[in-house]
């Protein structure tokens, strides 16, 4: 533990904390102005004018304009909300592209798509290198005439590794076919311009940066055609239906303003911690190995491999000593299983068993990152000791 008694947090990609500044902001909305934002009257149109104020300030973030911006309830639905709304508006199309590294949002719904809509969709799950980057040779030539819409990530949950989807999209749009981005890791991590770019819909949610979980953003861009999703008020100008959860969207807007504000210490600041920490944990520990292209990820993500031990037992031996972090398997119906993503990238099972995920934030420091480093090396060799396939 350390000295202080803080837990060490370093799995940001899972959730972060609400930043105080956000808490602050949303305060009043949980108190005095409960009213709410659709009602006629003034106390509630003062809320309304707080959502208001908060669309712009998610918008500034963008680079988007705030018609652009549909508050939901989180990730999931924003991921849901697109894919589904794209195959409504070409029904005659029945193709979908993704990656085979999509978070489960993705990746679940597409599995489910010939079940909810009755309907049969060819998928085409497009495979990754061994360092998680994607091959544009292969996207291009997925792309088809009855291809309705392609989903791809900005930026992995899991190795951090960015994909080229500015790129895609203006090759998607060739085609008259719909794009979707899944930014939600990205967002206040690099720098996000829709105006540069020709995403039809990109995904955000606030509990990755710093403001509450159950709340979230859908862009689409305008005159991209846009198929309701929760059908019922005329909220979010008929687009999302449900009275808005107001003091979220309230954090979350301020959570924006403040991403964009941090966006160049989380570049500088924060992936200094995140390298010290990553070459630290390669030069001190044996059979280490980096996940994921080394260049190409995000400012605060470090995705190792422990050879010859399980993650779960790393993770439990980190949290005696109060380290969060984050392991590339899943306990499934008592069976170890690599993640979809350390497959993809074809990370053999002896490493992607031990894959821990270090995910950091603004609010991580350096005292942390040498913590960590300093009980790391002992916590695998402990483990490694006991570890029949290990030969050290
Ligand atoms: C966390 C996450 C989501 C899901 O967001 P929720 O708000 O938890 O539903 C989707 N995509 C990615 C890449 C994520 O990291």
């Amino acid at each position: 533990m350390m000295s202080n008694g803080k837990v060490v947090y370093m799995d940001n990609n899972a959730t972060t904390r609400i930043a105080p500044e956000v808490l602050e902001a949303m305060q009043p909305y949980l108190t005095e102005y409960y009213g709410n934002p659709s009602s006629m009257h003034t106390f509630g149109g003062q809320v309304g004018r707080a959502v208001e104020t908060a669309r712009a300030q998610v918008a500034e973030l963008l680079g988007a304009e705030p018609s652009e911006i549909i508050f939901t309830s989180c990730g999931t639905e924003s991921d849901s909300t697109a894919i589904l709304s794209a195959l409504q508006t070409y029904p005659d199309k029945r193709h979908v592209i993704k990656t085979k590294v999509e978070h489960p949002a993705v990746k679940n719904l597409c599995e489910n798509l010939d079940k909810l809509t009755g309907q049969q969709h060819r998928i085409t799950r497009l495979g990754v290198a061994a360092d998680g980057t994607l091959n544009l040779d292969s996207y291009k030539a997925a792309l088809a005439d009855d291809t309705a819409v392609v989903s791809a990530m900005w930026a992995n949950n899991e190795t951090g590794v960015l994909f080229p989807v500015e790129e895609m999209a203006a090759m998607a749009k060739e085609r008259g076919i719909l794009f979707h981005s899944d930014a939600v890791q990205a967002v206040g991590k690099v720098p996000i311009n829709m105006k540069k770019n020709q995403i039809d819909f990109l995904s955000l949610s606030g509990h990755k940066l710093h403001a509450p979980k159950g709340i979230g953003v859908l862009y689409v861009r305008k005159k991209t055609p846009f198929v309701t999703f929760l059908h019922g008020g005329h909220q979010e100008k008929g687009r999302r239906g449900g009275t808005e959860n107001v003091a979220s969207i309230v954090g979350l807007g301020k959570a924006c303003e403040l991403a964009g504000k941090m966006m160049a210490e989380e570049n500088t600041r924060v992936r200094a911690l995140r390298d010290k920490l990553e070459h630290g944990l390669l030069s001190s520990i044996p059979k280490a190995i980096l996940n994921g292209h080394a260049e190409l990820r995000l400012p605060n993500t470090s995705n190792i491999s422990f050879e010859y031990v399980e993650g779960e037992a790393i993770l439990l031996h980190m949290n005696r000593h109060n380290i969060c972090a984050s392991s590339g398997s899943a306990c499934t119906s008592g069976s170890l299983e690599p993640s979809h993503v350390l497959r993809a990238m074809g990370v053999p099972f002896t490493a992607a068993h031990g894959s821990i995920r270090f995910s950091l934030s603004i609010y991580n420091t350096e005292e942390e990152v040498d913590f960590v480093l300093a009980k790391m090396p002992e916590i695998i060799a402990n483990l490694r000791a006991m570890s029949p396939f290990w030969q050290g």
